[in-house]
């Protein structure tokens, strides 16, 4: 969507840009075609002025030499045409303008042919006594040498338009569908007031594609590198995050073994303790090896007091984290979220959607590295139970609730279920059915949750599988 979104902008700016270069060029051009044709039209009315002014040299009738050289050096015009006072125009239209002239004391258009291949006009103006009309060529009239577009080539089109008819200087390419730039400007001419008409199609074709495509695979390339570096950011958060909960479980495991080992330990130690006191007592009858039997004795029992000391010792810090690190408000909601994340590869390598329901926020009271652990714990064990029953039957359902002061998380699954005759037994230590399992996840969870004032419990989940559920006291509304 970014992508799309990015590349939509991208690309129109782009042939926005390209459009405004191209109509800066168009209108450039077209001015200077204006300029240009107005400065050589303008040139007829001085040099018509010029003749009335110095009127001919010659016998009225006869050719004057310096109209016959006029062509010669103004090849628009055709030729010159005078009318004395003994002679008459050629045809009907020119006494007409002449008419005009007189009246507007400027010169007059006549005969404007736009329909022949070059184009004519006459243009005349009255004076005393000889009148005088020039017959222009309106192709003549272009000036190519500075004309500023190649007149083939160009896809601008120049039209020089009077009274419907229309004369093609430029024939350009307007063809298609686009963009149309238009310039429309009458010649700066009072007498010759062509209006010079510019267009120019720009077609879908001739937009920038290459730099548009360009732009497109960039953004693509960005957005690729961008989501990889975000992807590897988040599995490096979530390698940093395993690995700390990982030192966590390793701790919390090395205390569960020390518990495990105390209560195996506890027996026997008792037992030399009974035996040793028991040999006191004997080794007091008659005769006895009073000095080294009872020193001996001494020795076994004062070992085996410390020993037991010690492994107490050991035992009770194992059931009883530091006051310090327990009774944070923790969200339980986040805390399922965090684990949850941890586990996406696992889940995914399973096809398992965990699905949360929370009935509403519900915050405990607990310590928030020791309350990841459980969940971790108990969503890894449904994960293990998933993977023994079809792809098609696994669900991990988390609820978050609270009752009567406690917060309870539920997490059921659909696997296999615990055998009625081994529930008691799952939160014993080194209690496993697992292939390589430690059975010591979840008396760990276990001690832990005692330990921030909470209980878990394992039942039957129906129709099928198991539900651990963790209870933990509600943190006071703030
Ligand atoms: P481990 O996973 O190393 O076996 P645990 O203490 O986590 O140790 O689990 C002990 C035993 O409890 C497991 O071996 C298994 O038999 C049983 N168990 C735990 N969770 C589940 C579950 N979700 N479904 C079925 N059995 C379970």
């Amino acid at each position: 969507m970014v992508w799309l979104v990015l590349s939509v902008i991208g690309g129109v700016l782009l042939a926005r840009s390209e459009l405004a270069q191209w109509r800066e060029a168009f209108e450039t051009d077209a001015r200077i075609s204006h300029r240009l044709l107005s400065q050589r039209v303008v040139q007829h009315e001085a040099v018509l002025a010029t003749l009335a002014l110095l009127q001919p040299t010659s016998p009225p009738g006869s050719a004057d030499p310096a109209e016959q050289r006029l062509p010669s050096v103004y090849p628009q015009i055709l030729s010159v045409l005078r009318r004395d006072p003994v002679s008459t125009w050629p045809d009907t239209t020119l006494p007409q303008a002449e008419q005009a002239s007189r009246q507007s004391h400027t010169a007059v258009l006549a005969n404007v042919d736009f329909t022949s291949a070059r184009g004519r006009y006459q243009l005349v103006l009255a004076a005393q006594p000889a009148s005088y009309a020039l017959l222009i060529d309106v192709y003549g009239t272009v000036p190519w040498s500075d004309w500023p577009m190649p007149v083939q080539s160009s896809p601008v089109r120049v039209t020089l338009e009077h009274a419907g008819q229309v004369f093609v200087v430029q024939p350009g390419h307007i063809t298609g569908s686009g963009w149309r730039f238009e310039f429309r400007k009458p010649l700066a001419s009072a007498s010759q007031p062509f209006e010079v008409v510019a267009l120019r199609q720009v077609r879908w074709s001739e937009l920038p594609w290459g730099a548009m495509v360009l732009w497109v695979l960039v953004v693509a390339a960005a957005l690729a590198i961008w989501s990889a570096w975000q992807r590897q950011r988040s599995a490096r958060r979530r390698a940093e995050e395993l690995l700390r909960v990982g030192q966590v479980a390793r701790l919390n495991t090395l205390g569960e073994l020390a518990a495990g080992m105390a209560h195996e330990l506890n027996q026997p130690l008792t037992a030399i303790l009974a035996n040793t006191q028991a040999a006191r007592r004997l080794l007091q009858d008659d005769p006895p090896e009073l000095t080294t039997a009872l020193h001996a004795m001494d020795q076994a029992a004062a070992q085996a007091r410390r020993a037991a000391e010690v492994l107490g010792r050991l035992r009770r810090t194992v059931e009883q984290p530091s006051p310090a690190a327990s009774g944070q408000p923790v969200d339980l909601a986040q805390a399922v979220r965090n684990a949850i994340d941890l586990l996406e590869p696992e889940c995914k390598l399973r096809a398992v959607v965990p699905s949360v329901h929370l009935a509403h926020p519900v915050r405990v009271l607990a310590e928030r590295v020791a309350l990841e652990q459980i969940v971790h714990n108990l969503l890894t064990n449904a994960l293990q139970a998933l993977d023994l029953v079809p792809a098609s039957e696994r669900q991990l359902r988390i609820d978050i609730a609270s009752n009567q002061g406690m917060g309870v998380l539920r997490v059921a699954d659909t696997g296999p279920g615990i055998a009625p005759e081994t529930l008691p037994h799952v939160f014993q230590p080194f209690f496993t059915t697992r292939e390589g399992g430690l059975g010591l996840g979840l008396s760990l969870c276990e001690t832990l949750a005692s330990g921030m004032g909470g209980q878990l419990c394992a039942q039957a989940n129906e129709p099928r599988g198991a539900v651990f559920v963790l209870t933990l006291p509600l943190a006071p509304a703030s």
